[in-house]
């Protein structure tokens, strides 16, 4: 026997691995979990290094209480994979591991993920019943799934609710059975490539085996999707794995139902936020293990372990959604590029209007471009124009041109959608005698009014209340609500089209992935004449009778504090316009705007990406942003704004004689625009160097400090590197 010396990553907010002893430590151990004393009781974290001498001498140090050697244990280059996050993110590596983990696999006796997940079809007998059947059962739905979708695995079919005893139950009865594994990827139903999707997969498909980034940047409808399923296809006909990044899953069923349609349900794995713990965890091991060839999923898929790693796809690369907000501030597809880097793999981030950073990387050289100027579809791009509201009396915000636009297609059987840029759109109660509004008392934010269940509604902390009769500083009835939300566009829209079927389509109105379907098939069928909906309606869906869109409240992002805003304009505006005329219909795109001359929305009117990125790039070269510039906040929050401050003050004056070295700049403190957030006052301090590896060596140096720096009981602070908006 031989007692070893391993170090524990375990999730505490510290910023420090724990040492432990061990009997029989072999380098296999690298990676697994394990269960130590902790304080009084126990914690499970990851081995992360087999250190030859320990922080403490070792005749101090306990032993642990057990290694999970059931599992497989996590590869090196997924440790190093969370050693860098943790590192460039400024984050407890503990926490890292934590959230990277599904829960299943960090418990050290629980082996869920790892047990067997067999390939399920029907059998002759199943055949038989389900032909013969007449009463509607659970079973039944179970067979006429396999019949239609074809051999899944258990854990897929599972994951319904009281979808497991009929699984049991039709193993017993003979009715499915464990089958081999599919065929190869069908290439049914596949289009021909056009001429340009051709040259993107040549182009991209000759540096499989290296490390290049591509920007695939093609309007909206000019068939990326297809091009990333021909690169998956030949990712897999090499014997590779490949990950496929999609922002926010539920908003995409479509990509997901296009993967499935073109590759065996067996090879495909689909991890995000909505999955349950047992399928979390088995996606995650038939990944590491090598058994599913695509992961499909949203940030945090990411951290997948692949073996055999051959393609990455970050599908609307530019979306917010790749960065994380709370807990480890990271940002997918900027992880997912530096995996690109460490596996040595091609990576294709694809979007019709890619973040300025991107775009700036591939003017640059680090990525390469490959465009698709031209829809895979023979349709024209929609005609946009701005509609000059300055001299316009609005009907509750709503102008002529635009009313009038509607009743067009409403005569010609054709959909409309009516579009609110949601910043300052929603609406808050207000009274016009004195001024009151509906304000949170826990926040710097105004309550929201929500006329379907008459609550006002803080959409920052949940706090609700109901709606006051009357003003309650001046006892005035006549209190309104201010700003037009969804729900009052859809009053006023259904008073002037007294016929039309108005639908609402925002998070109220979706708040699961089924209400969210049901809606998108109402759609799809034509059930609805005028759709009133929020960015929820910007990302990739294809309406094909939808021939109109009107935008509401632009103005408001030209001229936000957040450097981004305009950036993030112009992307919805295109995005928005793109789900105009996608069918065999030409679309029209109206933008209802004070500044009918402003630069953005004459680049729009030219679909003019290109213009419109190089302008916004100058603008931020002149004001020292990224991606000219590198940037980092701290954070504070505690019960009052003052306390954050001081602390910042601190914090900022630790950083002095260490700013000067590293060439940074560090900003006085202030604080937020939101200041209050659920009965905390927040603050921050803004970080700028000349690029990222200055800002990584100071932030790295600074931490140590700001750990030392005992904050005051009540306070909490963070690091946000690269943070959206500052
Ligand atoms: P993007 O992702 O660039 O917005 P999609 O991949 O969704 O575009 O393609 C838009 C539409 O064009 C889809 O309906 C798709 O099926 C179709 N499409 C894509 N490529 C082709 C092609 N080569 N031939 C015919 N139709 C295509
Ligand atoms: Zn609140
Ligand atoms: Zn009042």
């Amino acid at each position: 026997m031989s007692t070893a010396i391993v170090r524990v990553a375990l999730p505490i907010p510290l910023p420090q691995s724990f040492d432990y002893t061990a009997e029989n430590v072999s380098a296999g151990d690298l990676g697994r979990c394990v269960r130590v004393p902790f304080g009084r009781g126990e914690k499970t974290g990851l081995i992360v290094a087999l250190p030859d001498c320990a922080d403490l001498p070792v005749d101090r140090l306990k032993p642990v209480i057990a290694i999970q050697r059931e599992a497989p244990a996590l590869p090196a280059d997924w440790l190093a994979m969370v050693e860098f996050t943790a590192r460039y993110y400024q984050h407890p590596l503990g926490e890292v591991v934590a959230m990277a983990l599904p829960p299943r696999l960090r418990k050290a006796d629980a082996v869920a993920g790892a047990e067997a997940d067999p390939l399920l079809d029907l059998t002759d007998a199943g055949r038989d019943a389900l032909a013969a059947s007449k009463r509607e059962s659970r079973a039944l739905a179970l067979l006429r799934r396999l019949a239609e979708g074809g051999p899944c695995r258990r854990s897929l079919l599972r994951n319904e609710d009281g979808a497991n005893p009929a699984v049991a139950d039709a193993l017993k009865r003979g009715w499915i059975a464990p089958c081999m594994a599919a065929e190869p990827a069908a290439m049914a139903g596949a289009p021909t490539l056009t001429d340009e999707q051709q040259a993107a997969v040549e182009i991209i498909g000759a540096e499989a085996g290296k490390f290049q980034p591509f920007l695939l940047a093609g309007v909206t409808g000019s068939g990326k999707t297809e091009v990333y399923l021909r690169l998956v296809a030949q990712a897999i006909a090499r014997g590779e794995q490949a990950l496929m990044l999609v922002p926010e899953i539920a908003l995409t069923p479509q990509l997901e139902t296009r993967v499935a349609n073109r590759f065996p349900a067996a090879r495909v794995v689909s991890l995000h936020s909505a999955l349950g713990e047992a399928a979390r965890s088995q996606g995650f091991v038939q990944a590491m293990e090598g058994r599913a060839e695509i992961v499909l999923g949203t940030r945090l898929s990411v951290f997948t372990p692949l073996p055999r790693l051959g393609l990455i796809v970050v599908d609307e690369e530019h979306d917010a959604s790749y960065k994380q907000h709370e807990g480890v501030r990271y940002n997918a597809r900027d992880l997912a590029i530096w995996r690109a880097r460490q596996r040595g793999v091609p990576i294709v981030l694809g979007s019709a209007t890619p973040s300025l950073e991107s775009w700036h990387a591939a003017d640059t050289g680090r990525y390469r471009r490959v465009e698709l100027a031209n829809r895979a579809v023979a349709i024209t791009l929609p005609r946009v124009r701005p509609v000059d509201v300055r001299r316009e009396k609005l009907q509750h915000g709503v102008s002529e041109h635009l009313l009038r636009a509607i009743e067009a297609r409403l005569q010609r059987g054709e959909q409309s959608l009516v579009f609110l840029n949601r910043r300052g759109y929603a609406p808050v109660l207000s009274c016009p005698s004195c001024g009151w509004v509906s304000r949170c008392p826990h926040c710097t934010a105004n309550m929201v009014l929500h006329l379907a269940d008459k609550r006002l509604r803080c959409h920052h902390c949940s706090f609700d209340a109901g709606i006051p009769l009357a003003c309650p500083d001046c006892g005035d009835q006549d209190i309104q609500p201010f700003g037009r939300g969804t729900q009052r566009l859809e009053e006023t829209l259904g008073e002037r089209f007294p016929d039309a079927r108005v639908l609402r389509v925002d998070r109220d109105a979706a708040r699961t992935r089924s209400q969210w379907e049901a809606l998108l098939d109402k759609i799809g069928k034509g059930e609805a004449d005028i759709l009133v909906g929020t960015q929820m309606m910007a990302k990739g869906h294809d309406f094909p009778r939808l021939t109109f869109v009107g935008v509401l409240n632009a103005d408001s992002s030209l001229f936000a504090a957040d450097f981004r805003a305009p950036e993030r304009l112009f992307q919805q505006l295109m995005q928005v316009g793109g789900r105009a005329g996608r069918g065999e219909l030409p679309g029209e795109v109206m933008v209802q705007t004070q500044y009918p001359d402003h630069p953005l929305y004459k680049c729009l009117e030219k679909h003019d990406f290109a213009r419109y990125a190089a302008l916004q790039l100058e603008e931020r070269k002149q004001a020292r942003f990224p991606p000219y510039a590198a940037n980092a906040l701290l954070c504070a929050n505690a019960p009052e704004v003052a306390t954050s401050i001081a602390w910042l003050k601190d914090a900022r004056a630790a950083a002095m004689p260490l700013a000067q070295a590293y060439g940074v700049q560090v900003f006085d403190p202030v604080p937020m625009r939101m200041v209050r957030l659920a009965r905390r006052e927040r603050a921050q301090l803004l970080v700028e160097a000349p690029a990222r590896p200055a800002l990584q060596a100071f932030l790295t140096e600074w931490s140590r400090h700001l750990w030392a720096l005992k904050p005051p009981r009540e306070l909490r602070w963070h690091l946000d590197v690269d943070p959206a908006e500052v």
